[in-house]
């Protein structure tokens, strides 16, 4: 069925069959092997570099930049038995892309040979033309400087083409004022002032030997997979990275068989092949599966150093759309592709700990006992209450704006869950103290031959923005095209002044010759006295707690025009200032550009819509009309009278869109303000809603117009069809 560039795509989609090269070789001799390594830097540098990149590493200690000759050189050896030619910069503009600009190896010399050079100082500092991306007003363009500087605590590795390979350092992009142009500087400078709070906590819990404290972090990556063939025939996907049209489908979210049921061959093969490219890239790939809608799937890497995860999530994003490629198939990673079936997310699980310590948000089977678990616990309890605000920020986008609060994803109120056994730890701390854990159990199975399965102590809650599972706790607002660093910098910033506030807290009772007990009892029971209010276990989702929340007086920012406006908020801009994350003119101009790209994305949709309603909806609905109205004078000629409903109701729809379509021809006509936040309150009051009456008509239109006229694949036809 459907008109004719649709049924070439639907033939060549079932047409389609996997071409495989055989079996891999085998896991070990994969994992890391493109990566630059702690262990390839053993055997290849002298002993007393190798100690101190490993100290800078683990530790946190600074490099003296006179080594970096060494590693440079040792990078490049590597590099070129690897089959690179050239070497890369990669760094994290603010559009939460990842950028990179390639320099060749080769040097030519002055008798026409050539020379591969790669010295420290090309190491340490490159110079990419900052001037094309965006920087919120942090730079004129007579000064558009930009320097990115190399990360050392992020390991370079190397990109395979069958052309040629390229070297790839991470590293941080900064004006050449030093001011932050990236999402990976203030995620360095969150995670060092976490630690220094932390380390604090530590010692007043007699860590002494604590060198630094680490966040960790393990994201869930859901994406959508659609045969290319569908793609190309969805302008809206191929500009809007989203369907700006398409009738939902009438088995849409009813699709629950979906829910880790079989994966496809198609995508099962994407998926080995997928893991075995991130393997070698060291990327930790761990769990894959169905996800709640057709189409839909998740990848799960385990868990590592914010800072490593971040990077390699970032790679990982580029490297699922590549691997879909070569299976015919497009990645999606947009946080709503389709509208009325569920979106995609990316929960974000973090702990923190150290070497020495481990998880530090391991609660132990007597969490009541875990005095310094509970520390931690509350300071996040505190930290989520007073800075609410800035985690929703922190995950403010167009796209994601469709899935907070859509009954699918976490509503737009900051919460946090404890689950049962936690909570009941708090109450008792908030009534004096604990003095009991309630027991995890063993799950009964009743049949004997079965091992005992371990039950948890509390159950999931999914339905919470920020839950705690078990030891770690799970963000689970940000979107599936986000970069893990805001909400990773926010959850360093909070973590900093409320684990700040509890060690000067403790060190003054200390000093007053208070008992350590007590005095750990006494922050515990102000925390959950004061921000209590922030926990919450049921269930999100409803209505009842849009109104609890209201009086609990905690935020519900449900667009990004609201939540952006939370970096005006004195307590964040002194939160990340004070901790050196970022300062207030580093803070305004992420604000600047988050609202920027806002704008754009929806100028863009809105442009889309408009034309893709103009080119390809109405001629169809004209066309319709036609045969009907043909087959309506046929009838008549014939004798036959009749009112013709069809007819009629196209008509009227097609006179409704037409309509619809000047309105938004207007607004977007009016699309102009004199600030960055005018222009997005602009797109948020304006062109959202002239879209979205477009689309209205338009999706009528479809269940109307005869299918074999209609122009565009079908959600159907997309979700379905793999
Ligand atoms: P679920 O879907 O049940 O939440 P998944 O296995 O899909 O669980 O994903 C859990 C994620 O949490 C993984 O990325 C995992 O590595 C990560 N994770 C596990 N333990 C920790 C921890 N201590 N700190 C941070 N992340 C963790
Ligand atoms: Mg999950």
């Amino acid at each position: 069925s459907g008109s004719m560039s649709r049924r070439q795509a639907i033939e060549a989609v079932t047409n389609y069959s996997v071409e495989t090269d055989g079996f891999p070789e085998p896991l070990a001799d994969t994992f890391g092997r493109n990566v630059f390594t702690l262990s390839v830097m053993k055997a290849r540098l002298p002993k007393h570099v190798f100690k101190a990149v490993s100290a800078t590493i683990d530790k946190g200690a600074p490099l003296d930049p006179t080594l970096a000759d060494y590693v440079a050189s040792a990078m490049k050896d590597w590099a070129i038995e690897k089959g690179a030619s050239h070497y890369a910069h990669v760094f994290y503009p603010l559009t939460g892309f990842t950028a990179e600009k390639h320099d060749s190896f080769l040097e030519p010399d002055s008798s026409g040979a050539s020379l591969a050079e790669f010295q420290g100082k090309t190491l340490l500092q490159g110079e990419p033309d900052a001037s094309s991306f965006p920087n919120g007003g942090l730079r004129g363009t007579f000064e558009a400087r930009g320097y990115t500087g190399w990360d050392v605590t992020s390991p370079a590795y190397i990109m395979e083409n069958p052309n040629g390979n390229t070297l790839c350092i991470p590293t941080i992009f900064i004006s050449w004022t030093g001011e932050a142009l990236d999402k990976k500087t203030p995620l360095l400078r969150s995670q060092q002032a976490m630690s220094k709070q932390a380390m604090r906590v530590l010692r007043l819990f007699g860590h002494t030997d604590v060198d630094t404290v680490v966040s960790y972090a393990g994201a869930e990556q859901e994406y959508f997979l659609i045969d290319r063939h569908f793609y190309f025939a969805r302008p809206d996907l191929m500009t809007a990275s989203r369907t700006l049209f398409g009738d939902k489908p009438s088995k849409g979210q009813e699709f629950d068989d979906h829910y880790f049921g079989a994966i496809p061959d198609r995508v099962l093969a994407f998926m080995i092949e997928l893991d075995r490219e991130l393997f070698k890239q060291g990327i930790p790939a761990k769990t894959r599966h169905n996800e709640v809608a057709p189409g839909q799937f998740e990848l799960a890497p385990v868990f590592e150093k914010s800072n490593l995860a971040h990077d390699h999530q970032q790679l990982m994003m580029t490297t699922m759309k590549n691997v879909a490629e070569r299976y015919g198939m497009v990645c999606l990673l947009h946080e709503k592709p389709f509208a009325g079936v569920n979106g995609s997310g990316k929960h974000v699980n973090f702990s923190l700990g150290n070497n020495n310590q481990g998880n530090l948000l391991n609660p132990g089977d007597t969490p009541h006992e875990n005095e310094q678990f509970l520390v931690f616990c509350a300071a996040i309890i505190r930290g989520v209450h007073k800075f609410g605000g800035l985690l929703r920020a922190s995950i403010a986008s167009a796209s994601n704006d469709h899935r907070l609060g859509a009954n699918e994803a976490p509503p737009a109120i900051i919460s946090i869950f404890l689950g049962e056994q936690l909570m009941d730890v708090f109450d008792q701390i908030a009534k004096g103290g604990a003095k009991a854990s309630k027991e995890s159990g063993v799950l009964e199975l009743g049949v004997d031959t079965l091992p005992p399965l371990k039950a948890d102590a509390g159950d999931r809650n999914r339905t919470s923005p920020f839950a705690f599972t078990g030891n770690r706790f799970e963000f689970r607002a940000p979107g599936s095209n986000q970069s893990i660093a805001d909400p990773m910098i926010a959850i360093n910033a909070m973590l900093a002044e409320s684990l700040d506030y509890v060690a000067n807290f403790l060190e003054k009772e200390l000093a007053d010759g208070v008992e350590f007990d007590a005095a750990v009892q006494k922050v515990l029971e102000g925390i959950i006295v004061e921000h209590g209010k922030v926990v919450f276990n049921g269930n999100g989702y409803s209505d009842e707690w849009q109104e609890e929340a209201a009086s609990r007086g905690l935020l519900n920012l449900r667009t990004t025009v609201d939540a952006m406006a939370q970096y005006d908020e004195p307590a964040i801009q002194e939160v990340m200032s004070a901790y050196g994350i970022l300062s207030n003119r580093e803070l305004k101009a992420r604000k600047e550009v988050v609202l920027e790209q806002y704008s754009l994305a929806l100028l863009v949709e809105a442009k889309e819509t408009l034309e893709i309603a103009k080119t390809m909806i109405l001629p169809a609905a004209n066309r319709y009309q036609g045969e009907l109205a043909g087959t309506a004078a046929s009838l008549k000629a014939a004798g036959i009278e009749t009112d013709h409903p069809v007819l009629m109701s196209v008509t009227k729809s097609t006179k409704d869109l037409y309509a619809a379509m000047l309105t938004l021809e207007e607004a977007i006509g009016g699309f102009h303000a004199d600030t960055v936040e005018g222009e997005a309150e602009y797109a948020l009051k304006s062109l959202i809603p002239a879209m979205v009456d477009v689309r209205t008509v338009a999706d009528k239109l479809e269940s109307i117009v005869a299918d074999d006229l209609w122009p565009l694949p079908t959600y159907h036809e997309m979700l379905t069809i793999l």
